[in-house]
């Protein structure tokens, strides 16, 4: 469903530099409509996003990336989440069975990744890709945020993507780890079953893609540790798979 903004994208980002994050949710129900659909990971920061989404715009389509190699913990809060929400989960599946995939890339060990680019490629952004394809959102709200690392530091409340070709709205840009301690304690929303044992980013399970991180850390640190690998893919517009 296309939608093109009358008003340019850096005109509107900047006015939401100071508008809550469930104002610029608002916006964009009114604006794309059904048109608009969310993406969760289901991680540790994800029941934010779920909750405020659902509250604006309830029945909105949830795209779930599976990649064949998440936590078992993560599947139950999936389950969890959705019942608590009423969410509408679009569950799009990377097309390889875990186990061949592992044996065609020559990756000889489960509990890790020699090639994460690869992996990530194959198993995540195909998946997200397909999901984009098939159900062709007019724009598209996401979790990230500005604190979570450097590279999603100069992002915009919305842009538009060319590679999805609808708009990437961020809602949460501008929040803190600490606002979304505070969201999530205030809404007595679950946790991730895993964030009691440190895990404050949550991927996929090998070691070489999350690890549990000390309270010191930066959260971020535990996602393909040692790699230099910053970003599964997802949210890059030069992205090749
Ligand atoms: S995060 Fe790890 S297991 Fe998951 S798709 Fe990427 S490389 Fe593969």
């Amino acid at each position: 469903m296309a939608v093109r903004l009358e008003q340019d994208v850096s005109v509107i980002s900047q006015s939401f530099e100071t508008a809550r994050p469930e104002e610029v949710i608002r916006w964009a129900a009114r604006t794309f409509g059904d048109g608009l659909v969310m993406t969760s990971s289901f991680g540790a920061d994800s029941a934010v996003l779920l909750h405020l989404a659902t509250r604006e715009m309830p029945g909105i389509r949830v795209i779930f990336i599976d990649t064949g190699f998440l936590f078992p913990e993560t599947h139950a809060y999936v389950e969890q989440l959705r019942r608590l929400l009423d969410l509408n989960i679009w569950h799009y599946r990377t097309r390889n069975d875990p186990f061949s995939y592992l044996e065609l890339a020559g990756e000889e060990d489960f509990r890790h990744r020699r090639d994460v680019a690869r992996c990530c490629a194959a198993n995540k952004n195909e998946p997200m890709e397909r999901a984009m394809h098939d159900l062709a959102p007019a724009a598209w709200l996401r979790g990230i945020r500005r604190a979570q690392s450097e590279s999603r530091r100069n992002r915009q409340f919305v842009e538009w993507s060319a590679r999805y070709s609808c708009y990437a709205i961020s809602p949460l840009l501008n929040w803190s780890d600490a606002d979304i301690e505070e969201y999530l304690h205030k809404n007595d929303l679950p946790r991730h079953p895993l964030a009691a044992f440190g895990y404050r980013s949550i991927g996929c399970s090998p070691l070489t893609c999350t690890r549990p991180v000390e309270e010191d850390e930066d959260p971020r640190s535990g996602r393909w540790a040692g790699s230099g690998k910053t970003e599964c893919g997802l949210h890059l517009e030069d992205y090749q798979i």
